[in-house]
């Protein structure tokens, strides 16, 4: 704590077969992730519990899982082979002890089509794995979001499928948060061409409605948030009803709260979307916080799950 954060130009990365420096952790400019965006990724968090002295890795089999199946899907054939769990387990806690993490970090894993100038193929490529750690910083504010519903639709899955995590597919995201920024709000909600609403650009959205949970179902072209998963998961075993299904853009205005989710957004309330504040209420329930009593007692929860104070989630946490 209070120390300045970790320096991830100086750090250890991995590439391909073996650490390297950040410095030195590069690909061509003639590659395919370069040329198409050809390359599938994975973020997840650690987390230092400072009392305990402890890291915990949140999730990893899972966030492998859903690397494998971004592959999967991108037809980077033969990933799981060349890397089974194990062999991906072991390398990132090399990884993070080769860099002594003492502090909330996240690691970015990628897969990516490793060759030059090979125009837009994709199948029979050779695939090579990178990872390296960065600081966890706030993408957003902790406090609370504004946010806008975008101008711009969601990649629908037959398009480039947003359940893949491939890096192509978020220049979607970047116009979605960028009109937001330039407009002055935080981040956006983004819709499907139908105007159902989908996700934030880089984590899943919640409603609270008559004491609902709701959150869009996995077909509504979003991807599949690991974080979205522990917190259904979470509300339920707290007694909370939970729904997934299609939510249309007006609900959102008529949301008692709101809140974005993901590894890096970790969990944020939403103060207001297009300019309608979201009124969570009886401040002194929630201790005059911006956020609502379910969303209040959903971040608590879920904090207390990721740095390990929490033993009923104790599968869900790797100890580095
Ligand atoms: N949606 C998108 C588009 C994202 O990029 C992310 C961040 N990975 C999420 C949702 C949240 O996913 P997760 O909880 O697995 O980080």
């Amino acid at each position: 704590m209070g120390m300045t954060p970790f320096d991830y130009t100086q750090a250890q990365a991995f590439l391909r077969d073996k650490f390297v420096p950040f410095a030195e952790a590069n690909v061509s400019i003639a590659s395919s992730p370069i040329l198409y965006g050809l390359s599938v990724y994975t973020v997840f968090s650690l987390n230092w519990n400072d009392t305990q002295k402890k890291l915990y890795a949140f999730r990893l089999r899972d966030h492998y899982t859903r690397l494998v199946n971004s592959a999967k899907i991108m037809d980077f054939h033969n990933f799981a082979t060349a890397w089974p769990y194990e062999k991906f387990e072991a390398t990132m806690l090399d990884l993070v002890r080769r860099n002594n993490i003492k502090e909330d970090a996240l690691v970015r894993a990628t897969i990516f089509v490793d060759e030059l100038i090979a125009g837009t193929k994709i199948h029979g490529l050779t695939h090579s794995f990178a990872a390296y750690i960065y600081p966890m910083g706030a993408i957003l504010p902790r406090g609370g979001v504004n946010l806008c519903v975008s101008s711009w639709v969601r990649n629908p899955d037959n398009a480039i499928p947003s359940r893949a995590k491939v890096n192509g597919g978020y220049a979607n995201a970047s116009l979605i948060k960028n009109e937001a920024i330039l407009n002055g709000y935080d981040d956006a909600i983004v819709l499907d061409g139908d105007g159902h609403v989908t996700e934030g650009t880089v984590s899943n959205v919640f409603l609270v409605r008559d004491g609902v949970l709701i959150t869009p179902g996995v077909s509504a072209d979003l991807l599949e948030g690991i974080t979205r998963g522990s917190v259904i998961r979470i509300a339920r075993d707290l007694g909370i009803t939970v729904v997934e299904r299609a939510v249309d853009r007006s609900e959102l205005y008529l949301a008692d709260e709101a809140f974005l989710c993901g590894s890096s957004a970790r969990l944020i309330p939403v103060l207001s979307i297009d300019k309608r504040t979201i009124d969570t209420g009886d401040a002194t329930s929630n201790a005059g916080s911006a956020a609502g009593k379910i969303t209040s007692q959903l971040l608590e929860k879920y904090r207390a799950v990721q740095y390990g104070e929490a033993s009923e989630y104790k599968e869900w946490l790797m100890e580095v």
